[in-house]
């Protein structure tokens, strides 16, 4: 049973890892178009752009800073800091999505703080019980019968850390469309509005689908991880 149960695990990830590769060179291929990078060459700089945004959102409290990493190129919300860290890469004050993703963060900057929060505790307990699990199965203070039982826990904390996160992402993606239209329009030239709004919904699913696999494919790992080493303590 935990054999099968292994090889379903590791065809999953191998397969979510071909498709991952697959999705990740068509998002850049999308976000490589020099027609629509030339159209929004003018506009202002990322930070500029973001605090243009919260003003029209009537987001008061939230700071916008560059991300610390220079080697990252992730923007990102922090409901604990409550700031935006914007990526300050040359490219990505080029690109014409960066309308997109910058409101993607402003969306999340709007979202309820206390759901925020809850999904990361979630997250953070997720990690941690799964390394203290490991811990206490390396130095054999479980008995085998309760494998089982950690086992299940791990299985929904995995299962509850995806959904909380997969609405919140959701929900900032779907909006972020939405809220770059509405500066879009006020600051490109208006006849290629829907020709970037068209390349928008696109980037949108397709990144989507990627940083799902990605949420699916760390919560296999997880649990692989676990059914593992129980494997190797029972046998
Ligand atoms: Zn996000």
């Amino acid at each position: 049973m935990i054999a099968v149960l292994i090889a379903f695990v590791i065809l999953s990830i191998i397969t979510i890892v071909i498709y991952f590769n697959m999705n990740s060179n068509s998002l850049k291929e999308l976000l490589n178009n020099e027609k629509l990078n030339n159209v929004c060459k003018d506009l202002s700089f990322n930070s500029i752009i973001c605090n243009e945004i919260m003003n029209d959102m009537k987001i008061e409290d939230v700071k916008v800073e560059v991300n610390a990493d220079k080697k990252s190129d992730m923007s990102y919300y922090s409901s604990i800091t409550n700031k935006i860290y914007l990526c300050d890469k040359e490219e990505a004050n080029k690109s014409f999505a960066r309308v997109l993703f910058i409101s993607h963060e402003c969306a999340h900057a709007k979202q309820n703080k206390t759901f925020l929060n809850w999904s990361l505790t979630i997250s953070t307990i997720n990690i941690v019980f799964t390394i203290f699990i490991l811990l206490i199965m390396f130095l054999n203070l479980l008995s085998e019968n309760v494998y089982l039982y950690i086992l299940a826990i791990s299985l929904l904390l995995n299962m509850f850390a995806y959904f909380a996160r997969n609405i919140i992402e959701s929900d900032a993606s779907y909006t972020a469309i939405s809220i770059a239209r509405k500066y879009l329009q006020k600051h490109i030239p208006i006849e290629y509005l829907e020709e970037i709004m068209d390349e928008y919904s696109r980037i949108i699913s397709f990144g989507f689908s990627t940083f799902q696999l990605k949420l699916i494919k760390n919560n296999l790992i997880c649990i692989f991880v676990l059914i593992f080493y129980m494997m190797i303590k029972m046998f």
